[in-house]
Order: structure tokens, then sequence, then C-alpha cells
């Protein structure tokens, strides 16, 4: 008895399925997003977050600026804007300037700066490729 043309094919298919186990499974790979300390849920884009806190835990861009808003008492045509390197400002818009150009009333240090987050870190290496 020979090795049939069925058998022969079994066999090509098993190596087949052999090979694509060893595929990485992109669908079972966990995602584990932390959640954001002031709104509580989950927080998906780290490339806008920011770091609160002392475990430097990241928060929604939004929900940060939300909170400084209503922390700092703004005067008229004052607002929250982000300047870089996990400081906020309190800014005053130049009247007809359209957003574009301000004037920084008070600093606000935002992040940690001794705290390097693992996430941003991460995050950090991505970008320099
Ligand atoms: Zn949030």
């Amino acid at each position: 008895m020979g090795i049939t043309e069925t058998d022969k094919n079994n066999r090509n298919e098993q190596h087949r399925r052999k090979n694509f186990r060893k595929r990485p499974r992109w669908h079972n790979r966990q995602v584990e997003y932390k959640s954001c300390p002031i709104c509580g849920k989950s927080v998906k884009s780290m490339l806008t977050a920011i770091a609160v806190n002392e475990e430097g835990d990241p928060a929604h861009f939004d929900c940060v600026l939300k909170q400084l808003s209503e922390q700092e008492k703004l005067a008229g045509g004052e607002k929250i804007t982000y300047i870089g390197n996990g400081t906020f400002a309190v800014v005053k818009m130049k009247p007809g300037s359209r957003g574009s150009a301000f004037t920084v009333i008070k600093r606000i240090q935002y992040e940690n700066k001794d705290l390097k987050a693992d996430w941003r870190k991460r995050i950090s290496k991505r970008i320099k490729k």
C-alpha cells in the first residue's frame, strides 16, 4: 500500500496548521488600559494622556484640562492651555488673535518632572524611532 493522494494532502494540511499555530495570535493579546483617576474611564490614547499623582497614572488630557479650569479662577479672556513638558498655563488670549497669540499669566507644573512613568518611557522610545 503506497501513499495515496489523500494522505499527501492530509500531511500538507497538518504541516500548514502547525505553521499557522506559530503565528502570533494578535487577537489574544491583552491590552490593559489604565483608568483615568479623574473620570474613571479607561485611558486608551497614551499619546495625549497626562501623568497625574505620585504613580504617574495616565489621565485624559481633557479631564485634566477641565479640572484645572475649575480649580483656577479664570477671568474673562483667560483659559487653560498645555504648553508642553507636563506644564499647563493660564493664558490670556490677545484680542483678535483667534487663539494663536496669548500671554502666559500663570504656569502650572502638572506632571511630576522627576517621575518617569513607564508608559511614557515606552512612548518616547517609540517616537524617537
Ligand atoms: Zn478622564
